[in-house]
């Protein structure tokens, strides 16, 4: 199976990418992996992917479907697999509804954590950090913390969970990923979920649309 998995920035779809792989079978596919282990093992055939690399230039969509197929081949077609992070715009998706045509047998599942925009805003630009401990909190739900509750320590907010940094990540997503998202519901491809509620009732959703579906 191949398990595509959208959502906005801090939709919580990493955190559930994880489990998913924990409770089932899954690999992991990352086409930034995929472009690192290509260009680390010098692999001849794909020089020119370090030209794009060096020069910090996106890597062509038509050669990423290339790339991805191609490492699904080598790992075999008949594995599971959760994907991330891609097909990031429609042009993406396009390639890959196109491949895909000529690959029998793969089930292909599409799922959308959705979430509100200004409930993830608000989730994330609350959230302070230990600088000693590590430990995670919510200024929205403590209204009164000062330091840390459990070593006394400081609180900082990362620099990603600043209002303009987490703004500018939605936003990009909205521009480039939405479309996909939109075009994949258009043809009864998508699969929604709820994002806005606890990790496990997200998580106890998923498992049920999948059981029985993973092999
Ligand atoms: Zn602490």
């Amino acid at each position: 199976m191949l398990l595509f998995i959208y959502g906005l920035p801090g939709s919580g779809k990493g955190t559930q990418s994880e489990l998913i792989k924990k409770e089932f079978n899954f690999i992991h596919l990352s086409t930034g992996d995929l472009i690192r282990d290509i260009i680390n093992n010098k692999r001849k055939g794909w020089e020119e992917l370090n030209g794009y690399v060096a020069n910090g230039q996106l890597v062509p969509d038509d050669i990423i479907n290339e790339l991805f197929f191609m490492s699904l081949n080598e790992k075999g077609i008949d594995k599971n697999y959760i994907i991330d992070g891609y097909p990031r715009n429609l042009n993406q998706l396009n390639l890959i509804i196109a491949k895909l045509k000529n690959l029998t047998g793969i089930e292909v599942m599409h799922l959308y954590i959705r979430c509100d925009e200004e409930k993830i805003i608000k989730r994330i630009t609350s959230r302070r950090i230990c600088e000693n401990c590590g430990a995670i909190f919510n200024i929205e739900l403590d209204k009164d913390i000062q330091n840390c509750k459990f070593c006394g320590a400081k609180l900082y907010q990362r620099v990603d969970d600043q209002y303009s940094v987490i703004k500018k990540r939605i936003d990009e997503y909205k521009i480039k990923t939405l479309p996909v998202i939109n075009r994949l519901k258009e043809e009864n491809l998508l699969i929604e979920i709820d994002g806005d509620r606890e990790v496990n009732n997200i998580f106890m959703d998923i498992i049920l649309i999948l059981k029985g579906k993973v092999k």
